[in-house]
């Protein structure tokens, strides 16, 4: 059961249901924040008066378009593309594209919505929004996937700019399909304009650790977490979901600060490594072969052992860091997880564990990580690459990644101190949700 919403925000929860049927997950990241802020609207009328609830759970502007595209043997195929502008009190439109077989417009906005106090909370100057497309990448050649980008880009080319709408990637969207995407707006529009797409590669305008960094920051924030706690990660049983870019670097900078992970999944399985997760065999079978997890096993030998289909949550471990996708951490994992000892959760992915996931890990005490907290270092190195692009620069991997930890650290922290103030010491779900609503909201109001 969810916990029952104040009486000033019931009403207005009701009538979101009411204007966006069968959005089920937008209505989800909708009452997860607005379970928050009961309290807050109770100090603040002036908020009430100016329909600030109403008013941020309406997009500013919704597009869908027909993405029509060629395969290898000629046959033609038709996609739908999304981009939805939530919110752009505080900065351009700023926050990812989808390419997954999922995607449809209520995913689009519960992503969005998150966005918006998630990149408010990194205190960089970034409204949200989020895009993508119910294309599968999965089995397509590169001349495929690319004739697809090209195509999404002529019609979403009209909607951005670096003061307008910056997309970057998420779920099926990584360096060569934003290589793709740049190609084409800049043919388009016969303008280098770096600034309209974060993640670029490298030579070419891209941010030294943005490719680590949500996977990095997620860890940091776990860091913290257990930092209150008197804890640190040294000598720590780390388990993942996911095996993407976010899992990978998670794994990465787990590693790097003493723990071990053990196990780490894809859609159709997970890989249990008790020696640690062989990292150069991960990265080359996902970043470079763009092969399956299962392989992982086959070809580490040893103690590595594959299991098809099953739930990661099943492995003991002492943190758990689901970055795979929405839902993906139920109540009954949840229960596993305390079962075996879980400290803290940390959510790399956006949403990943379900509000009754969520109110069992709380209630027993697990220091838990909400997404638009823990894994918001993607989104604040993509606006540190707007910064460099702006001005014509490009920072050493040393520096970025110290902007890094200190942004994630201020995000740790302004979400412990508002947990405080409102009375919930160690929540940093209302934390979050509070302080990233605050700044949104002050920044509209005025
Ligand atoms: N897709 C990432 C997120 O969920 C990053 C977005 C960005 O860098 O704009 O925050």
């Amino acid at each position: 059961m969810s916990p029952v919403l104040d009486e000033k925000v019931e009403p207005l929860y009701a009538e979101i249901l009411r204007r966006n049927p069968g959005e089920q997950e937008f209505h989800q990241a909708v009452r997860e924040v607005l379970e928050s802020l009961g309290p807050v609207l109770a100090k603040r009328p002036e908020l009430v008066d100016a329909k600030l609830i109403e008013r941020i759970c309406e997009p500013e502007r919704q597009i869908i378009f027909r993405v029509p595209w060629t395969d290898d043997s000629g046959e033609v195929h038709v996609n739908r593309g999304f981009r939805v502008e939530f919110n752009s009190a505080l900065g351009p439109y700023k926050g990812g594209l989808r390419f997954h077989p999922s995607v449809n417009l209520g995913i689009v906005k519960f992503l969005g919505f998150e966005q918006i106090f998630k990149n408010a909370l990194t205190g960089m100057p970034i409204g949200g929004g989020k895009g993508g497309s119910d294309f599968d990448p999965k089995g397509c050649s590169d001349g495929e996937v690319m004739r697809f980008c090209q195509s999404f880009m002529t019609e979403l080319y009209r909607h951005l700019g670096e003061y307008t709408d910056v997309p970057a990637g998420d779920i099926g969207v990584g360096g060569r399909e934003i290589g793709y995407l740049f190609g084409q707006y800049k043919r388009i529009t016969n303008r280098y304009e770096s600034g309209v797409l974060t993640g670029k590669g490298l030579n070419w305008g891209g941010a030294q650790v943005r490719t680590e960094a949500t996977g990095y920051g997620s860890v940091l924030f776990t860091a913290e977490m257990l930092r209150t706690r008197g804890e640190d990660l040294d000598g720590q049983r780390v388990v993942v979901s996911g095996s993407g870019n976010v899992a990978i670097y998670s794994i990465e900078k787990a590693r790097q600060l003493g723990a071990t992970v053990i196990a780490c999944s894809d859609s159709g399985g997970y890989v249990v490594d008790e020696a640690g997760i062989d990292l150069d065999l991960l990265k080359q079978i996902k970043e470079v072969e763009r092969a399956r997890i299962s392989d992982y096993a086959e070809r580490r030998g040893g103690g590595a052992h594959y299991i098809g289909g099953g739930s990661v949550w099943d492995v003991p471990c002492d943190v758990a860091l689901p970055s795979a996708t929405q839902n993906e951490l139920t109540g009954a994992d949840a229960k596993t997880l305390i079962r075996n000892g879980v400290k803290a959760v940390s959510e790399g992915a956006n949403m990943p564990t379900t509000p009754e996931g969520v109110r069992i890990l709380q209630e027993a005490g697990v220091a838990f990580g909400p997404g638009k907290a823990a894994n918001a270092g993607g989104v604040a190195t993509s606006a540190l690459e707007m910064q460099q692009n702006a001005s014509r620069d490009s920072w050493s991997f040393g520096y970025t990644e110290e902007r890094l930890s200190e942004i994630m650290r201020h995000i740790h922290d302004s979400c412990y101190e508002m947990a405080e103030r409102y009375d919930r010491p160690g929540n940093y779900v209302v934390g979050a949700n509070i302080a990233g609503f605050d700044l949104v909201a002050q920044a509209m109001l005025a």
